[in-house]
């Protein structure tokens, strides 16, 4: 109900109270019935009720409304018969408290309070902690983001390279083939691999030790690794085994890559362990239509083929 058009046919309350929303000001009758209200009363109203539908029995549970009604104290007399918290319970296990006076005159009951404002204080500090934690966890969040961003990205990486040499694995290898000849097929351009061997590694474990073949391993990678452009792609494809990806490479520029490689790996200075080391490599270019395995069969025979002609040679695969 709208105090201010709504009038009830006897008006309790002075006009310019009425308007009021800070201040609550009601009436009721012995009942508990509410008589009239002003706006503040009316805002504690949900809104669909009006404050002219409420019966304080039903809503008053500090003091209660019996013990307000039984109350025989300060009747018409201009002190008030209840001064202090007054808190209603509303459906849903909702509360509000305010701080209010009651008056008792001829029989009925007037309600002056006010909102609580020591517990709105109390509420915006609370609503700031809780802003501030809110922030906070914000924060920790992105930091955790960001965590596992990076735990993701050593993930993937742990996934797809190989933890002796640091080139990549076998299975990335695959993928990154795959992906290749697709392009080739797309844009109609070369495309070529190089398989290589270690020399007699058996022996140089033998001879050696494991850890010094280790070694040797990672000294042959490096030179891979340095010798490739950005978007060539090395992995190590088995024990002693490497493979390389050319894209945008002929099989005669192949070649030259890998004797430029044979001729570096045999010169470079190996001092652990103190020998001089070959490795073989067979190279084939990409035919279109032929599979991951075809290709990788035929550097595999061009391979065999170099092992069989002497070692530290490069052989170009058959189509
Ligand atoms: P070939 O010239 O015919 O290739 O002879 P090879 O001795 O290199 O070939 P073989 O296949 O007989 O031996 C390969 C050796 O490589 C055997 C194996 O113990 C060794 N090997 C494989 N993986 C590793 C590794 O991670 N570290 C070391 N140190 N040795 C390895
Ligand atoms: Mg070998
Ligand atoms: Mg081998």
């Amino acid at each position: 109900m709208n105090p201010l058009t709504d009038a009830p046919e006897k008006r309790y309350i002075p006009l310019s109270l009425l308007r009021f929303r800070t201040l609550l000001v009601g009436v009721f009758d012995q009942g508990g019935q509410v008589l009239e209200s002003n706006a503040g009363f009316q805002m504690l109203c949900t809104e669909e009720e009006s404050a002219n539908d409420w019966n304080c029995s039903e809503y008053l549970i500090n003091p209660s409304w019996d013990q307000l009604h039984l109350s025989t104290s300060s009747d018409d007399t201009d002190a008030p018969i209840y001064q202090g918290i007054l808190t209603l319970r509303f459906p849903e296990e909702n509360y509000q408290s305010v701080t209010a006076m009651i008056f008792r005159q001829e029989g009925l009951y007037y309600l002056v309070a006010e909102y609580n404002v020591e517990e709105l204080g109390l509420l915006n500090t609370s609503v700031t902690a809780l802003n501030d934690e809110l922030m906070r966890m914000q924060r920790e969040l992105v930091r955790t983001n960001h965590k596992l961003e990076e735990q993701r990205e050593l993930f993937r990486m742990a996934s797809i390279t190989d933890v002796l040499t640091g080139l990549y694995n076998r299975r990335f290898f695959i993928e990154s083939l795959t992906e290749e000849m697709e392009r080739s097929d797309r844009y109609g351009k070369s495309l070529s691999l190089i398989l290589c061997d270690v020399d007699h590694f058996k022996q140089v474990n033998d001879t050696y030790g494991h850890d010094q073949g280790d070694q040797v391993l990672r000294a042959f990678s490096q030179l891979i690794n340095e010798s490739l452009r950005s978007f060539d792609i090395a992995a190590r494809f088995g024990g002693e085994e490497f493979i390389l990806l050319l894209p945008e490479t002929t099989i005669e520029q192949a070649v030259m890559t890998a004797e430029r490689l044979r001729k570096q790996f045999k010169q470079q200075n190996m001092t652990t362990p103190p020998t001089t080391i070959t490795a073989s490599f067979g190279v084939a270019e990409y035919t279109k239509g032929e599979t991951e395995d075809e290709i990788i069969k035929r550097a595999d025979l061009a391979l065999y083929q170099a092992k069989k002609t002497g070692r530290n040679r490069v052989e170009k695969a058959t189509d």
